[in-house]
């Protein structure tokens, strides 16, 4: 879920940022350990800020890096399985969310009820398919696989094609039926079309496991029926979208209507398909990857019944594995886990098991997970942090010299209409109609999938809601949608070290506060500016705030162009632009709110550091990371965001800085007045 790629509908963003275990944001015990006095703050403030951390800190085995989104994954990792399995042992009476939590992980770990079952849980499948006749019965059969657990983010899942129902492209009041590409085995359309010898040998080892799940099915003749799947989804694969395809969301606004698709994409019996799908009345589309619903169809209609039952036979299995015998499973690992992953270890089941858990039950999880870890002042807290950073951009944004008055306007309007959640939902998802019951995994994971796909078709027939929540409590991370125009920040995210709700406000803007005021820049910059304040496509910058903006970011690029971690490698100042100039919004702009939340009182000294003090410190130790020389060179060389340490260097542009810590002339990381830069 923590994706770092940019797609059409939305942004998720792993705050790549660190801070450390043992350091609440700066309190009373944290900050003294970290720091290194040896080091002038004003000669490289990183090392002041993270020298002990860095002194100390030991990158696990296994690993090319270690920082403390790092730490707060494995730290909130703990956590949920901890919560979840002691939901487990609680045997809690039928109903609430915990007996849900806890049964589903039961069940899930109940390997010998799973054995004893064997593959009988798939039979009405397989009788479904078998009796599968003609073209009619097939797309029926088909329309029951569309699959709703997809989104813009996810795509190719294992069924023909999944739905994500989101707000259209073009009317915010209402959410539409976002149609996309599915229905490979394996994860990307290259694995499938790459004549290099690597991926053909790939492919054969696919085919091979098509072939050893169709003997554990005691399906006849396995090897020539598996060669013809392995051809049927190489067909599939060249009609789907390429990548490239993926970053252009103008490419996936493609609204069509129900009558259209017997047209442009004949093959399927639409209605058929529609019908079985449960969405028989609906009209509108917005069809992300017009060549693979042509091309799919098309294959429906010329390729033999017996191959597509075949094939469907596979699919069923491969989509239960994690509910079927070990022997299932134990293939499945060898051609996921190992060839297609380069997993060595042995799959460990209660991982899987607590991962199944968070898929199936994600915010059920989440209610457990803030009751114990988030309350409500850690939201109201959080939530008057976000006031004061909305009221600082809003004069930011009023003031600034390269925006046009006119898209200063809409910029403003969009401002407003942000929605931005903190920590948890202000409604749950309500999970009483679905049924979770000890020893029985499959009926659990089967019943869950059809209570997401009612609760996400359920969505087409009410308004937009903005305050709809798109990651789970307790996951490590946010979210930028830009349709509607929402962001959210997770209470995984929000905790020491980043945000101690009951700790030092300096410290707490500083880490977070700053981080936040990244996210919320990039609804107003290059990602954001073709989305308006409701949601709508459509660029609502002019060509002269474009010019403006690239010339007020130039020595922007300059700065990090100078910065050589390694004798024979430099940053990419161009390459790492965007973020950089959303870390500098963020900063400048969780320092006025900082400011604003003081109400004109001085702020506490702690530990003999002033606010101000703290603030800069909090938000340099947000980019700790220790890394090895070849990941620090892989991150150089492809990554959009700069090392911490230079990300960190940020507040070399900031006048508060060089108040809060005497940076003269002289000091290394000085920069003349004209010589920083602002843009936001
Ligand atoms: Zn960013």
């Amino acid at each position: 879920m923590l994706l770092f790629r940019t797609t059409a509908l939305a942004v998720a963003f792993a705050f790549a940022v660190p801070l450390n275990a043992a350091a609440a944001p700066v309190d009373q015990n944290g900050i003294a350990h970290d720091i290194d006095r040896s080091t002038k703050p004003g000669d490289d403030f990183y090392r002041y800020a993270n020298g002990g951390w860095l002194g100390t800190v030991a990158i696990p085995a296994g690993q090319s890096s270690y920082d403390t989104r790092a730490m707060l994954v494995q730290k909130t990792g703990q956590r949920v399985r901890d919560l979840i399995q002691d939901a487990a042992a609680a045997h809690s009476v039928r109903g609430g969310v915990a007996q849900k939590v806890g049964d589903y992980y039961a069940s899930f770990m109940d390997e010998d009820s799973i054995e004893a079952k064997g593959l009988t849980p798939l039979a009405d499948d397989m009788a479904m398919i078998s009796a599968i006749t003609n073209k009619a019965s097939l797309s029926a059969y088909l329309g029951t696989t569309l699959n709703s657990e997809v989104d813009g983010l996810t795509a190719n899942a294992d069924h023909i094609f999944g739905v994500w129902v989101n707000q259209s492209f073009t009317d915010p009041e209402h959410y539409v039926f976002h149609f996309l590409q599915g229905g490979l085995g394996m994860p990307d359309r290259d694995d499938y079309i790459d004549p290099s010898p690597k991926m053909a040998e790939l492919r054969a080892q696919y085919q091979s496991h098509i072939a050893a799940i169709l003997k554990l099915a005691k399906v006849a003749d396995a090897e020539t029926k598996a060669a013809r799947i392995l051809s049927l989804e190489i067909q599939m694969a060249q009609a789907h979208a390429p990548d490239s395809d993926a970053a252009d969301v103008f490419k996936q606004n493609n609204p069509w209507k129900r009558a259209d698709f017997g047209v442009k994409a004949p093959g399927i019996n639409w209605d058929a398909y529609f019908t079985a799908a449960g969405v028989a009345g609906q009209s509108e589309f917005i069809v992300w990857q017009p060549s693979a619903v042509t091309g799919t169809s098309a294959l429906v209609g010329s390729e033999e019944i017996d191959l597509w039952k075949d094939y469907l036979r596979f699919h069923l299995i491969e989509h239960y594995a994690s509910v079927l015998p070990k022997i299932v499973a134990a293939e499945d690992f060898a051609f996921y886990g190992t060839i297609l992953s380069g997993t060595q270890q042995t799959p460990d089941r209660s991982k899987d098991a607590i991962a199944a858990t968070n898929a199936a039950l994600g915010q059920a999880v989440g209610q457990l997970y803030t009751q114990r870890y988030f309350p409500p002042e850690a939201k109201a807290r959080a939530q008057a942090m976000v006031g004061n950073l909305i009221t600082a951009y809003h004069v930011r944004i009023s003031n600034l010299t390269w925006m046009s008055p006119q898209t200063k306007e809409k910029a403003l309007a969009k401002l407003a209409a942000l929605k931005i959640g903190v920590g948890y939902p202000d409604t749950w998802i309500d999970y009483s109609t679905l049924d979770v019951m000890r020893g029985d995994a499959f009926g659990n994971m089967r019943r869950a999938e059809a209570f997401n796909r009612s609760y996400n078709l359920a969505k087409l027939r009410r308004p937009v809601d903005p305050a709809e929540w798109r990651i789970d409590p307790q996951i490590v991370g946010a979210v930028i949608v830009f349709t509607p125009n929402t962001e959210t920040f997770s209470a995984g995210l929000l905790q020491p070290p980043y945000f101690d709700f009951q700790g030092d406000a300096a410290s707490n803007y500083g880490s977070a506060g700053a981080g936040i005021a990244h996210e919320i820049s990039h609804s107003f910059d290059e990602l954001g500016n073709i989305y308006d304040a409701q949601g709508r496509l459509g660029m609502w910058w002019t060509p002269e705030d474009l010019t403006k903006y690239h010339a007020a970011a130039a020595k922007l690029v300059a700065q990090f162009d100078g910065y050589c971690p390694l004798a024979d490698l430099c940053v990419n100042g161009k390459q790492v632009l965007g973020e950089n100039i959303a870390d500098l919004a963020g900063l400048r702009t969780a320092h006025d709110a900082y400011v604003l939340s003081l109400n004109g009182k001085t702020d506490i000294v702690i530990n003999g550091l002033t606010g101000e003090q703290r603030f800069f410190l909090a938000f340099a130790q947000r980019w700790r990371k220790a890394q090895s020389e070849a990941a620090l060179r892989r991150q150089i060389k492809t990554d959009t965001h700069s090392p911490g340490e230079y990300r960190s260097d940020t507040v070399r542009n900031v006048e508060a800085w060089y108040k809060a810590y005497d940076i003269a002339p002289g000091d290394k990381l000085y920069l003349k007045p004209e010589e920083r830069v602002g843009i936001w």
